[in-house]
């Protein structure tokens, strides 16, 4: 037993986190996969990782000091099962199984309940940063009990990616607490992807510049408020050139998004919690809409604007993009955290907010300089019910919502797509409203169901006897 640590599944997640690990300071590690294969393909690939191969679950354990920490990176679903069941059998109460799969969080917290009852402790930790974040320091978001934090937290921060000196994990709570937490950063990360798609579609289509001439602009941005890792490799993207044709690599990849469900996921949480995380499920849909080539074949010839687009000023215009970007940006994670603020009182967790923004500064795919603005509203104000009305975000949106409104306008008179630009807007706008029209859908339920209605200006349930003398009665309350 000379390893402190241990990695099942060995693909490409597996093996650079394992090989990350090996690579830090105080760290000796266990390695299985089901198929011996993969192991001795990563022992002969990486010797100097000076990894211990097991080629049976009681090999791995055996390879393993106590209390025993292993990591499962396999197929999220059933192979996690299987491996969950496996380590059971050769685990010790007081041991730790983490998967660092891309669990959704409801299998996580059945899967904590089951183990708890061997007194084996079981840990559901959300990994972003894809391949090379595994290898050179991904951001970490763990559940589970407090007692397996105590072993486990010290080696996840060896691995971690590290922002501002701090490294990017944290213990986010308990049992399904970091998966919840994952599934919402990846719907983030479907908002700000969508929303930079509409920008750039907008930029081309009304200055005709070139996606080569786009990347300039948006590494431009890349140096201001909007600096994050998604705008940064967006201007990668642009630039790139396609070997065989020659055209501009963003015009030969079929324009059809694809998708893993974690943005599913958070939307379908999002509705079941009653959270309007409207600007996510936009970009989900986005994905949804395009990869749908035969409705699209027969939708292409319906009619556009009669009127073309143009755009007279340039430079102002991409300034109103840049704007409402940001903008969009801020109203998608504000409603991002909404999600996790209702998620944590629904299955009572302790989440900090203002610790989950600074573990994504580093590491993961939505990292940017943003997310400090966002802890420090937190830390302002931790119970701040809506992220975008701190002081910070309430300017940048003053600063920006003309421009937003410019743009939304502009492109619905162009014809052109901007389900997140407009729906970001549309959320503010509810938001902020002093009145909505939800009295009228009160006053419409209450008439085909006798939904009941409260009013402005007495307490108590009514009402109105739609069918009968329209008069109105005190009523129960039954929503
Ligand atoms: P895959 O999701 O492709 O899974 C392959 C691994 O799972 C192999 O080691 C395979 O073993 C093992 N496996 C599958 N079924 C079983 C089973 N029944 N019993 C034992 N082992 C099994 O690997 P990735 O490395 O791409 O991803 C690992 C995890 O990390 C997934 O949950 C994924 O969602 C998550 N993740 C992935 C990211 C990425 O960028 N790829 C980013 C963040 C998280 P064998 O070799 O024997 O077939």
């Amino acid at each position: 037993a000379s390893a402190n640590i241990g990695v099942v599944g060995l693909a490409v997640m597996g093996s650079n986190l394992a090989r990350n690990l090996a690579s830090r300071e105080g760290n000796t590690v266990a390695i299985f996969n089901r198929s011996y294969e993969k192991t001795q393909t990563v022992l002969d690939a990486h010797p100097e990782a000076g990894f211990i191969p097991a080629s049976t679950y009681e090999e791995f354990a055996a390879s393993l000091q106590k209390p025993r920490t292993a990591i499962i990176m396999v197929k999220a679903g059933a192979g996690t099962d299987a491996v969950i069941q496996a380590l059971t059998e050769v685990f010790e109460p007081g041991d730790i199984i983490v998967d660092g799969g891309n669990a959704y969080f409801p299998d996580t917290i059945r899967r904590e309940k089951a183990v708890r009852e061997t007194g084996i402790n079981f840990v559901g930790a959300g990994i972003s940063g894809g391949e090379e974040g595994a290898l050179l320091g991904p951001s970490i978001m763990p559940g589970g009990s407090d007692e397996s934090w105590v072993t486990l937290g010290p080696i996840l921060k060896s691995i971690a990616a590290v922002a501002e000196g701090e490294p990017c994990v944290t213990h986010i709570g308990h049992d399904g607490a970091g998966h919840f937490v994952k599934m919402v950063h990846n719907g983030i990360e479907y908002a700000d992807m969508q929303l930079i798609a509409e920008a750039y579609d907008l930029i081309r289509r009304g200055t005709g510049r070139s996606p080569a001439e786009i990347a300039e602009i948006f590494a431009d941005w890349n140096k201001g408020e909007l600096e994050s890792y998604l705008i940064e490799i967006t201007a990668e993207v642009l630039r790139q050139v396609d070997a065989t044709t020659g055209k501009p690599l963003v015009d030969v990849i079929v324009d059809q998004a694809g998708a893993k469900g974690t943005g599913a996921w958070t939307v379908q949480t999002a509705l079941a919690l009653g959270v309007p995380v409207s600007g996510i499920a936009e970009a989900t849909f986005a994905r949804s809409l395009s990869s749908h080539p035969e409705q699209r074949a027969v939708a292409v010839s319906l009619p556009g604007p009669d009127d073309e687009f143009v755009v007279t000023d340039h430079d102002a215009f991409i300034e109103d993009v840049r704007l409402a970007l940001y903008a969009s940006k801020i109203v998608a994670y504000s409603q991002g955290f909404d999600e996790i603020r209702a998620g944590a009182a629904e299955y009572d967790w302790n989440i900090d907010l203002g610790a989950v923004s600074k573990i994504w500064r580093g590491g993961c795919i939505i990292r940017a300089q943003f997310l400090n603005r966002i802890a420090d509203a937190y830390a302002d104000n931790t119970d701040l019910p809506v992220l975008l009305t701190a002081p910070y975000f309430a300017e940048a949106i003053t600063r920006a919502q003309s421009a937003w409104r410019r743009v939304v306008v502009a492109a619905a008179q162009a014809g052109i797509p901007a389900p997140a630009f407009s729906s970001s807007l549309s959320y503010y706008d509810g938001i902020r409203a002093d009145r909505l029209p939800a009295a009228l859908v009160q006053g419409q339920r209450d008439f085909f169901g006798a939904h009941t209605y409260k009013r402005i200006d007495r307490e108590g349930t009514f009402h109105t006897l739609w069918s009968g003398d329209r008069t109105e009665i005190e009523a129960e309350d039954t929503h």
